[in-house]
């Protein structure tokens, strides 16, 4: 990944984009920036399960990766899902280039809990760290600390650690930060 081009979607509160903008760099070891750009998504919201259809979110995406060393990550604060599941965090092209990603269910608040930011915007760095380990062909990893680990709630989330394991690392040809 040469650089790493970040789109907030609709209204992501509490400036999410600009504080992973300054923590991806070390992490995925290239250079971050934010792109304000119109991303069409209402159409995409199902009345049935209020929630957004996130693989024709992250199609929309696809037009941005212009150049081939280019890496894209949505970010929204709308719960997403795909049709065989209750719901994503994310979603990701293995070996592509784009990758979206949800807050939503990131927030204290979503569970009846007391608003916590600082963990917030861990689980948001964590969730975007992941999407795009599945961008540069990284598929999920065992090692349960590793950011590559599969996550079905905040609580694997939070078990995690937020940079890749060695041997992610290793596949990805950039040092461990370990
Ligand atoms: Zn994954
Ligand atoms: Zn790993």
């Amino acid at each position: 990944m040469q650089n790493l081009v970040l789109i907030p979607i609709g209204t992501v509160i509490q400036n999410v984009a600009g504080f992973l903008s300054l923590s991806l760099p070390e992490i995925l070891n290239a250079p971050c920036k934010v792109l304000e750009k119109e991303v069409v998504f209402d159409p995409f919201y199902s009345s049935e399960r209020k929630q957004y259809h996130s693989t024709e979110i992250l199609r929309q995406l696809l037009p941005f990766a212009k150049d081939k060393e280019q890496h894209i990550l949505g970010i929204i604060d709308e719960d997403l899902y795909i049709p065989i599941l209750t719901f994503v965090f994310g979603e990701a092209q293995l070996g592509g280039r784009c990758a979206l990603m949800s807050g939503h269910r990131l927030h204290q608040e979503f569970y009846g809990l007391p608003q916590d930011e600082s963990l917030y915007l861990l689980r948001c760095e964590k969730e975007a760290v992941h999407e795009l380990g599945h961008t540069l062909g990284l598929k999920h990893c065992s090692n349960f600390e590793c950011v590559m680990r599969y996550s079905n709630s905040v609580a694997d989330i939070d078990i995690k650690r937020n940079v890749f394991c060695p041997s992610c690392s290793e596949v990805l040809g950039i040092p461990s930060l370990w």
